[in-house]
């Protein structure tokens, strides 16, 4: 019998992927470039569901249903592009490609474009929720044409994770859309994560509380506004004590950030289309700062502020607030991203829906996104999300507490980058004036770059080095 779906490359996500198929009742045909991860999926897994396993790409292509349906969950980069062009030799018109692994966008572009032209419809579709979420339900992103998620969508959604019945599975949009929507994500998560480290940091330093307290802070902030994963696995984290040294878990990690690169695309794409997404670019580069083991060390022997003391509850109380401000911010400035990128490649995207999606099954999921979904929902042209009357009113409560989390970590010499540069972000949006307009004179003076005024129609140049008079550029 023919297979509904199939999946090749079955590493951790593939295979989750494949279980996660089969129990939901669909026949899976399997396969991966060594065979060995196939038999074995076959082995330990075979009674959850039908699986139909192949050796070759060619048996694995013939032994799906038409139109076929192959999902590509193998290493992102060159062998995406080798497993593609297998598949695609074997396939005909009308049949269905989806890659599954964390393509860039632009690539899925490239190769849904040039899949097009042999009529195959190619799926860039992002998924989230790591090794668990594969296989018991993952937030899914999927780009494309129409007739291609009419034809996935309804197994998507299947398997995809439920949040009051909802699933976390969309049509993101056309050719790149749903790995572009995926890369957002990733980047929000290094923002997340970020601001949970700074506020870690500070009230470690400032109170000289131990992990397991903060561990108990983190508990008790989960259950107000910040509720979500990370913070949840924030506590687990705090609270694990090393078996080997009985020292709190966080001191014997090496405290270098690692990236596979998510942020810097998310970062690389916000620098293109104009859009300030600090707080992802502070923890993108504060992961970099972490990298740099030599200059740390050296750095050392820098001068800093005396510690001094600081009230205990009040702090507690105001890096909460901090903590959520800056995660407005952070999430303003994603879906600005999404906002623009859906211009600039024409992807229409529901802004609304991408918050829907993202509230199970991927590790960014919170309490928060049915508030953006909710804001979205009430204005769809929100020009900002921090306008919103909702997030106003909580960045208006929060905003002392924002001020003097800063001003503490400025004093006693933690950096707090992305409270910092949130609250910049912040200030600088609500200026009634900006100080750009003395950028614009400095541009003018040195390199005729003309300016507009304020009551006035049309560009201006001043004549610098000349009468200093003003003409018409
Ligand atoms: P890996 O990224 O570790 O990739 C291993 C798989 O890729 C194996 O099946 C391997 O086959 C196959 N592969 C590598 N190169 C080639 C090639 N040239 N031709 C054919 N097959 C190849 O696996 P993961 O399961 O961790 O991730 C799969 C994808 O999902 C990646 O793109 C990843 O970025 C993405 N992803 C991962 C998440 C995670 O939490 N791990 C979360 C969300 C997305 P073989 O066994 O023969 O070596």
């Amino acid at each position: 019998d023919l297979a509904d779906i199939g999946v090749t490359g079955l590493a951790t996500m593939g295979r989750n992927l494949a279980r996660n198929l089969a129990r939901h009742g669909y026949a899976v045909a399997v396969h991966n470039r060594s065979a060995s991860r196939t038999h074995a999926l076959v082995r330990e897994f075979g009674g959850e569901g039908t699986f139909v396993p192949s050796e070759e790409a060619a048996d694995f292509v013939a032994s799906l249903k038409r139109p076929r349906r192959a999902i590509i969950m193998v290493k992102a980069g060159a062998g995406t592009d080798a497993v593609i062009d297998q598949l695609a030799a074997l396939m005909e018109p009308g049949d269905m490609i989806v890659d599954g692994g964390n393509a860039h966008f632009e690539d899925t572009r490239r190769r849904e474009a040039a899949l097009r032209e042999r009529g195959i419809h190619f799926v860039g579709a992002g998924i989230s929720g790591g090794e668990e979420g594969a296989l018991l339900g993952p937030s899914i992103m999927p780009g494309g044409s129409a007739e291609s998620w009419e034809a996935l969508g309804p197994i998507l959604q299947d398997i995809a994770a439920k949040v009051d019945g909802v699933p976390c599975a969309v049509h993101v949009g056309p050719d790149g859309a749903g790995h572009f929507v995926k890369m957002v994500h990733n980047g929000i998560e290094y923002s997340d994560m970020q601001l949970i480290a700074e506020s870690y940091d500070l009230l470690r330093q400032a109170l000289g509380a131990t992990p397991a307290d903060l561990a108990e802070v983190f508990r008790g902030w989960n259950r107000g506004e910040l509720d979500s994963y990370l913070i949840e696995i924030t506590a687990e984290v705090l609270d694990q004590v090393d078996a080997a040294t009985g020292r709190p878990f966080v001191d014997v990690v090496v405290d270098r950030a690692e990236q596979k690169g998510t942020g810097r695309w998310t970062v690389q794409s916000a620098l293109e289309l104009g859009v300030p997404v600090t707080g992802i670019a502070e923890a993108v580069f504060a992961r970099a700062l972490s990298g740099h083991p030599e200059q740390r060390a050296a750095a050392r022997s820098l001068a800093g502020p005396s510690l001094s003391g600081v009230g205990a509850e009040e702090l507690v109380e105001d890096v909460r607030q901090a903590l959520y401000a800056s995660k407005i911010v952070a999430y303003a400035q994603g879906f600005d991203q999404m906002a623009a990128a859906s211009r600039e490649y024409g992807w229409d995207l529901d802004l609304g829906a991408m918050a829907t999606i993202w509230r199970g099954g991927c590790i960014i999921r919170a309490k928060f996104l049915d508030r953006i979904r909710a804001a979205y929902d009430a204005d769809p042209n929100l020009p900002t999300l921090l306008v919103d009357p909702t997030f106003a009113a909580a960045l208006g409560v929060a905003q002392e507490s924002w001020r003097r989390v800063v001003t503490t970590a400025v004093r006693i010499g933690v950096p707090t980058p992305g409270f910092s540069s949130a609250l910049a972000y912040y200030d600088g949006l609500r200026r009634d004036r900006l100080p750009a307009a003395l950028v614009q004179g400095l541009r003018d003076y040195f390199g005729a770059h003309t300016y507009l005024r304020v009551d006035r129609e049309g560009a201006f140049h001043t004549d610098w080095p000349g009468d200093r008079a003003e003409r018409p550029a």
